[in-house]
C-alpha cells in the first residue's frame, strides 16, 4: 500500500508484498519455512500476470530461492518469449540473475513436516467421503501407501493471492507458495499456471485461488471466476460459480479450494469451499486491513 500510495506500480506492490510473506518464518505455506515435498526439500511456485498486456511470468519447483515471486517477475520481464519456467532451469536463471540462495527449511517447519508424517489414520476416512478433510486423508493414505509420500495437514493453506490496482489502473495479479506439502518432487500447482490460480484481464478483473491447486488446474478456475466477471456477474457471484464448476470434478483428493476477484474499477468479491473464509481488502484510505467474509458454496 506504501507502493501504491505513493503512485508506484501494481508490479512492484505485488512483488513486494509477496516477498514480505515470503520471508515471512511464521507462514509455512510460501517461500522459507514453506513445508517440503515428499522427500523433505523446499520447492516454491509463483507466478505474475498483468492485466493490460495479460504478460505472465512464472517459475516452479525452485529449489534454494526464497523469493520465487521476484524470479518470476523477471521471468515475465527478461524472457519475453517464455512464461513459466521449472526446476533446474529456473533456478539456473535466478543464479544467471544473481539472486541470493539461502536454506528454505527451518527447524521449525521440519518438525511440522515429521509430525504430520506420523499422524495419518486410516480409520478415519471409513465412509466420510463427503467431509472435506476426507480428501486430504485419502491423500495421504495414497501417498503413504503407493508412493511412501503424503499430503497436507489441517490446518489453513497459506498460499498468497495479492491483486492490486494502481494509480494508472494497472491491475496485477500474483501468488507465491510452497505448494502442497508432502508433493511429489517437481509437482506444480496451480499457483504457476495462468488461467488456473492465476488470471488477470484489465478488462474484467483479475483472480487467484488457493486450496486444491489439482482442481483449480483442471477446472481452469481462475480463468472462469475472469469469463464469469466478463459475463457480467459480480465479483463475488463470478468466483461461487467458479468454485461450484470445479466442485463438480471428480477428486477422491477434495480439499478447499478458494478464490477472489478485484476488478480495475475497485469492485471485489470471493468465495470458498467452507464457511468462515475471510480475504484481506484495503485502498487508499484504509488505515488497516479490512476483513471481508467470502460466500461459502
Ligand atoms: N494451491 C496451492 C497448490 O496447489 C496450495 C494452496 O493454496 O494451499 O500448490
Amino acid at each position: 500500500m506504501e507502493i501504491l500510495r505513493a503512485g508506484g506500480s501494481a508490479l512492484d506492490a505485488v512483488e513486494r508484498g509477496l516477498r514480505l510473506c515470503e520471508d515471512n518464518l511464521e507462514d509455512h505455506y510460501i517461500g522459507t519455512s514453506g513445508l517440503p515435498n515428499a522427500r523433505g526439500i523446499v520447492e516454491l511456485d509463483a507466478s505474475i500476470m498483468i492485466g493490460s498486456t495479460r504478460a505472465f511470468g512464472a517459475v516452479a519447483a525452485v529449489k534454494n530461492y526464497p523469493n520465487p515471486i521476484s524470479i518470476a517477475r523477471k521471468v515475465l520481464e527478461e524472457l519475453p518469449q517464455h512464461s513459466i519456467l521449472v526446476g533446474e532451469g529456473a533456478e539456473d536463471f535466478a543464479k544467471y540473475l544473481g539472486f541470493p540462495t539461502a536454506d528454505l527449511i527451518t527447524p521449525e517447519s521440519k518438525a511440522l513436516w515429521l509430525k504430520q508424517l506420523e499422524s495419518v489414520n486410516s480409520e478415519s476416512i471409513e465412509g466420510e467421503n463427503t467431509k472435506a478433510t476426507s480428501g486430504d486423508e485419502r491423500y495421504r493414505l495414497a501417498t503413504l501407501e503407493l508412493l511412501k509420500r503424503m499430503a497436507p495437514h489441517d490446518g489453513p493453506w497459506g498460499t498468497i493471492n495479492i491483486i492490486a490496482v494502481d494509480q494508472s489502473g494497472e491491475l496485477v495479479c500474483g501468488v507465491s507458495t510452497s505448494g502442497y506439502p508432502y508433493k511429489h518432487p517437481g509437482r506444480v500447482g496451480d499457483s504457476a499456471i495462468a488461467g488456473a490460480g492465476n488470471y488477470a484481464d484489465i478488462r474484467y478483473g483479475a483472480a487467484a485461488c488457493t486450496g486444491r491447486g489439482e482442481l483449480a488446474i483442471r477446472g481452469g478456475t481462475a480463468r472462469s471466476v475472469v469469463e464469469n466477471l466478463r459475463a457480467g456477474q459480480d465479483p463475488q457471484t463470478a468466483c461461487a460459480n467458479a468454485l461450484l464448476d470445479a466442485r463438480s470434478l471428480l477428486d477422491d483428493f477434495r480439499a478447499e479450494l478458494r478464490c477472489l476477484s478485484l476488478t480495475q474499477d475497485g469492485r471485489h468479491g470471493g468465495a470458498a469451499g467452507m464457511e468462515g473464509s475471510t480475504y484481506t481488502l484495503m485502498t487508499e484510505h484504509s488505515t488497516a486491513p479490512e476483513f471481508h467474509p467470502r460466500r461459502a458454496i
